[in-house]
């Protein structure tokens, strides 16, 4: 093993261990001594509990400041000892001290697989090694060499696919309609724009930034880092802007892709690869509404993934439609500048609190994660605990529950009761906001928004929160249906994307003929969300049923899809097999199953309307299944559920 080097001087030190978690540390301490005294019931941490009405942790370990003090002096006793005697960094945890350090510094159980998740997300183990030891002996044989791959997006996923093949040495070009990498951090530009999931959970494993500025990073800095991304993993020489995807078909003949693209050049050109990865997205291509007149307003109208900065809103009157996640992200600072704000509510969101919005990263917590040797693997492990599925419970219906309409357990019920205390403490002397700002469904129906100060906001004199329906457009503005005019100089619209319409517009022809939007109408399934029968070497990333409700972490599921991916790669190179196509009657069982798992789930509820469900109430976006479950659902590759040629 290398060893230790710990730069900087005390001082360094001593401020960061003011700024560390003190379970971690303690973990840390115990990993780079053995000593088991850091893990004695002196040093017991209290449980991670939410303060009340938010689901963010408090996860300080709850110490008197006597038991702090002490820590923080024996961890500066031994950090100083390691960094002056540079002994060998021990080695990786086994899984046994994954699931001894985690339940100690926790407080609670830390079970087996779960803990068999969060030794791949730390790096601690290799997930890759699972298919580079069949790929490395294919490639040996040359079976590579004729193979080639083409990524659709280059955004969050298609960056994860493209590292991924670059490192398994898959040839690959990865395509993205932009003229930059980012995807949707490259297109959201609205005021506030950030991440509402922690950052240090909201990156790769493989690349975790020790450096982010916020817990909650704003727009410019999530597109930093995928730009860095980008460069970092050498992905620059396979990347084709400005190239939008028209129409690919399969040929069945030559079991190949045929992607038909209009270039940088804006010409027309086909493409051709053994296998397609689609990394499009769910939330990219912007949900116009379906509202009479809208095209007749006379002024500027925009959708908040288009923002427009040539359009100064300073004392306007501003209508911004919607009150999802983007619209209370750019709210606040509208309302700020503009001379009046009228917010058009369809149905309230719940929001909730989360004090660390705009908390920076520590200085001291930045040197620990760059300099103590594995704090940043133990802080991602807490991390990952906090955020992933201790929600969970909260989501899964009771049967037995009296009041199914407006909570589903006991936990769910305690979470509308938070939230409700929430609204009436924000809305001061508005109290009459109250009940049309109150959900009828329950927590969790919806996606849960944090908080950007919804409530303070729409209780400024300037804003006005209107929940009449709209009726039209006019060119003067906003009219309802009962009649009055709301008249704007400027419309946002904050209504959401085709979140329904999977891959599109892009038309994708399979093996059969058919086009995948005729294959799926409103209901798109697949298995694992990944691979769809009749459309060989296809893989979609963040496709159908696998966006994350519960907890934060859509890169997570990303890695988990990317990881199922270079598996059946790995799969098809080794046993050169030229077309992998999932068996139709193993996509039906599995959307079976995850459409009665949904059903019993808070986003699955009859009462709830929303864009994660089609036509006929079928839930198409969201995965049914826990940050574990689909980890273990996508580890294995099952060959025998795939026809092989
Ligand atoms: P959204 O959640 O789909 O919200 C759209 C809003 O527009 C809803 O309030 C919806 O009302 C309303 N709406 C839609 N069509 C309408 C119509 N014809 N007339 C009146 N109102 C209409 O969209 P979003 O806010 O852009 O968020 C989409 C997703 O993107 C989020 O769920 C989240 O996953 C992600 N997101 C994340 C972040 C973040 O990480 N910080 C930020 C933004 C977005 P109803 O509720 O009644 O349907």
């Amino acid at each position: 093993m290398p060893r230790i080097t710990i730069p900087g001087n005390d001082a360094d030190l001593r401020q960061a261990l003011e700024d560390v978690n003190l379970p971690t540390i303690l973990m840390v301490l115990e990993h780079l001594t053995g000593d088991p005294r850091w893990l004695s019931p002196r040093y017991q941490p209290a449980p991670i509990v939410a303060p009340e009405g938010s689901l963010f942790p408090d996860d300080s370990g709850g110490y008197s400041e006597e038991i702090a003090a002490e820590i923080r002096a024996g961890a500066f006793e031994v950090l100083t000892r390691v960094r002056d005697e540079q002994p060998a960094l021990p080695p990786p945890p086994t899984l046994e001290q994954m699931i001894e350090r985690m339940s100690f510094s926790v407080a609670e159980p830390v079970g087996a697989e779960f803990a068999k998740m969060l030794m791949e997300e730390t790096g601690f183990v290799d997930r890759d090694a699972q298919w580079r030891e069949p790929l490395q002996a294919a490639l040996a044989g040359s079976a590579v060499a004729d193979f080639s791959v083409i990524v659709i997006g280059a955004g969050m996923s298609g960056i994860c696919a493209a590292k991924k093949l670059k490192d398994a040495g898959i040839p690959f070009t990865m395509l993205d309609k932009n003229p930059a990498v980012g995807g949707t951090w490259y297109e959201n530009t609205y005021p506030d724009c950030g991440v509402d999931t922690p950052n240090h959970f909201y990156s790769y494993s493989f690349e975790r930034n020790p450096n982010w500025s916020g817990y909650f990073s704003k727009r410019d800095e999530l597109q930093a880092y995928f730009e860095h991304c980008t460069d970092k993993f050498g992905l620059r020489d396979s990347l084709r802007l400005s190239t939008n995807v028209e129409r690919m078909r399969y040929q069945s003949d030559e079991h190949r892709w045929y992607v038909e693209v209009t270039n940088a050049a804006g010409r027309r050109e086909t493409l051709s690869a053994n296998a397609v990865i689609s990394a499009v997205g769910q939330l990219n291509r912007p949900n116009m509404p379906d509202i009479e007149g809208l095209e007749t307003f006379a002024g500027p109208l925009f959708h908040s993934a288009r923002w427009r900065h040539d359009v100064d809103l300073a004392g306007k009157r501003v209508a911004v439609i919607g009150t999802g996640c983007s619209a209370v992200q750019l709210l606040p600072k509208t309302a700020a500048i503009a001379a009046h704000v009228s917010v058009f509510q369809r149905t309230p969101h719940w929001v909730s609190p989360n004090r660390d919005y705009y908390r920076p990263v520590e200085k001291g917590l930045i040197w620990a994660l760059n300099h103590i040797p594995y704090y940043g693997e133990w802080h991602r492990a807490r991390t990952i605990f906090g955020f992933a599925d201790r929600t969970w419970p909260a989501v899964v219906a009771d049967p037995a529950w009296p009041t199914p309409e407006r909570s589903l357990n006991e936990v769910n019920e305690g979470l509308r009761a938070s939230l409700e205390a929430y609204i009436r403490e924000q809305l001061g002397n508005r109290q009459d906001l109250a009940p049309v700002c109150t959900p009828d469904f329950p927590v969790f129906g919806k996606r849960l928004i944090v908080d950007n100060n919804w409530y303070p906001t729409i209780a400024r004199d300037n804003v006005e929160l209107v929940t009449t329906g709209i009726a039209r457009i006019t060119p003067q503005g906003v009219a309802t249906v009962d009649g009055r005019l709301h008249e704007v100089d400027a419309i946002v619209v904050a209504t959401g994307f085709k979140s329904n319409l999977f891959l599109w517009p892009m038309e994708v022809v399979g093996r059969s003929g058919t086009s995948l939007a005729e294959r799926w109408g409103d209901y798109p399934r697949a298995y694992k969300g990944v691979t769809v029968p009749d459309y060989p070497n296809l893989f979609c990333l963040y496709g159908p049923n696998t966006n994350i409700v519960h907890g934060g972490g859509i890169i997570y599921q990303t890695e988990c899809q990317v990881h199922y991916v270079m598996n059946c790669l790995a799969h098809m190179i080794r046993e050169r097999i030229r077309a992998f196509e999932v068996r139709e009657d193993v996509n039906d069982a599995y959307n079976e199953q995850v459409q009665a798992i949904s059903r019993t789930l808070a986003w699955g509820h009859p009462g709830v309307q929303s864009w994660y469900k089609n036509s006929q109430g079928n839930v198409v976006n969201n995965s049914p299944f826990s940050f574990e479950a689909y980890w273990q659902l996508t580890h294995e590759l099952q060959p025998e559920n795939y026809l092989r040629a």
